[in-house]
Formats: C-alpha cells, structure tokens, sequence
C-alpha cells in the first residue's frame, strides 16, 4: 500500500522535541522526507535531516530552507511547531521579553514559510500546519503573552489559508491542550513535588490526563495530507474536550 505522503518533502520546525518530535515520526511513517529545523536539532539527526536554525534569525531561516531545498530538490509541507512558553499577567514582560517570544511564536512563522513559499507554489500537495495552542481561545490566567502569541498563530493561518488558496497550499492549525512533554516535564520539575503535581495536572484535563504528543501529531497528519484536501484556513483542538467543556488549565 502506498503511504500517504510518498514522495514529500516536510520541514518540521521544533521537530527535536515533544509535539514537533511526534509529528516528525508520524510524517515518515506515512512516508515523507523529513527535515527537522530546530535550535537544537540534537537527537533528530538520527532519524532525520536534521538542520540548525533559530526561527527568529531570518538569516539561519533562510540558510537552513536554502539547505533542505538543495538536499531534496523540493518542499511540500511545512509544520510550524517550533514555540516557547511565558508566564504572567500583562504587566509581568518587557519589551525585550514581548519581542523574542513573539519573534519565536509568531514572526518564526513568517519566516520559515515565507522562505519555503517559492518551493511550495510548486508541489500539487502543498499544505502548513502552525501549532497554536488551547491558550488561543481559553483566557488562561498568567499566560498573556503567550495567550496573544498563540491567537496570532490562529488569526495569521486564516489569512495564509486565504493568500495561498488559489496557489494550492492550505494552511491549518492544530490548538494542543496540555500534552505530555520535556516541556511540561520542566515545569513540573520545577515543582516542589512534581508527582504530585503531575497527579493534578491530569485530574484537571477533562479526560483525566494529558494530551500525548502522538495525538496531536495525528491530527496534523491529517491536516498536511490528501485526505483533508478541502480544508484550510481553520484549526483541529486535540485537547481531550477543554475548549467543549469551556474549561482552562488552570
Ligand atoms: P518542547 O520544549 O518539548 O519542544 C520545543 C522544540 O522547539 C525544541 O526542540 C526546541 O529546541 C525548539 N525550539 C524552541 N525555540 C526555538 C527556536 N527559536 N527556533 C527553533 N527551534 C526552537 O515543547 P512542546 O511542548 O513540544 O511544544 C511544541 C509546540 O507546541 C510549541 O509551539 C508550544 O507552544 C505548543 N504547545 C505545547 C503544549 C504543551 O502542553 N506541551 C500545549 C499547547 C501548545
């Protein structure tokens, strides 16, 4: 039988880690070539091309696209996962602090899809997935720069889905609720007892426990594959019902 993306070429930004790691396995399983550009794409060399960049240097974005071009002649989908968290009421970052999360979050995208445009334009199965977050939506208490990162994400791939479609490239989102990963393993860590509050974290999904990274990198396997072919410009939660519910990880 042959795998639904034969033949494709998919840059997954983040794709060392957690969520970005998932969707990386998951793209190859069903038979892309994967490129993974991450700040520390240690790890990822093993399974896949591997390529350093920060996503808010425009100049290793663009070094590291120019790469993957090059190395395969082609590039079909992009999975904007790459991102990272911050804490705090309006009032809690400055403005260097505003400026590199939105940089990261928001700006990243940007910039990886813009470099990757020209290659896109040319694949029939052109599609971007962008990793929001239940933050998006939810008004969690002391995430609001993060929050204001993650509503971007959602606002900025309904316009892309929209720019592009005539081009053929669809662009989706996917909005996580708390997912297992090094990055929630850090913030429990830093708990005085991380068991414990492992154990409270997961009475407050709606499911009773956390969202697995597999889980999200299933729904944007759909979203980047032929079979969601009439869908662009909206978002899949994988949030094990919270946003349903109306609920927010507190
Ligand atoms: P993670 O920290 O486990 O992995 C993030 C990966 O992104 C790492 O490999 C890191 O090196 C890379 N990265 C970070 N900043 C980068 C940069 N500037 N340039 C290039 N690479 C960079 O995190 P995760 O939990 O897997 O989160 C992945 C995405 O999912 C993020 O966008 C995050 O906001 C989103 N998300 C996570 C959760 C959750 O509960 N874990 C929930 C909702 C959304």
């Amino acid at each position: 039988m042959t795998a639904q993306l034969d033949g494709l070429v998919a840059i997954v930004t983040g794709g060392a880690s957690g969520i970005g790691a998932a969707i990386a396995r998951a793209l190859a399983d069903e038979g892309a070539q994967v490129a993974v550009l991450d700040r520390d794409p240690s790890g990822a060399e093993e399974r896949f091309a591997a390529f350093a960049a920060d996503v808010s240097s425009r100049a290793e974005v663009d070094a590291a696209v120019a790469a993957v071009a090059e190395r395969f002649g082609r590039i079909d989908i992009v999975v904007n996962n790459a991102g990272i968290g911050a804490q705090g009421d309006i009032a809690a970052n400055d403005d260097d602090e505003w400026a590199r999360v939105l940089s990261i979050n928001v700006t990243g995208i940007a910039r990886v899809t813009s470099a990757a445009l020209p290659w896109l334009r040319q694949s029939p199965a052109a599609a971007v997935c962008n990793t929001s977050s239940i933050a998006a939506t939810a008004g969690l208490p002391q995430r609001a720069l993060y929050s204001a990162s993650k509503g971007a994400v959602l606002s900025m791939t309904r316009a892309m889905a929209a720019d592009h479609l005539r081009e053929g490239i669809r662009v989706n989102a996917v909005n996580p609720g708390t997912a297992d990963t090094p990055w929630i393993g850090r913030l429990l860590d830093s708990a005085p007892d991380p068991a414990a509050e492992r154990a409270a974290l997961e009475a407050r999904q709606p499911h009773g426990r956390l969202v697995s990274p597999e889980e999200v990198a299933g729904a944007v396997l759909y979203l980047v594959s032929p079979q969601s072919g009439s869908t662009t410009g909206t978002y899949i939660e994988v949030d094990g019902g919270m946003a349903a519910l109306r609920l927010r990880p507190a």
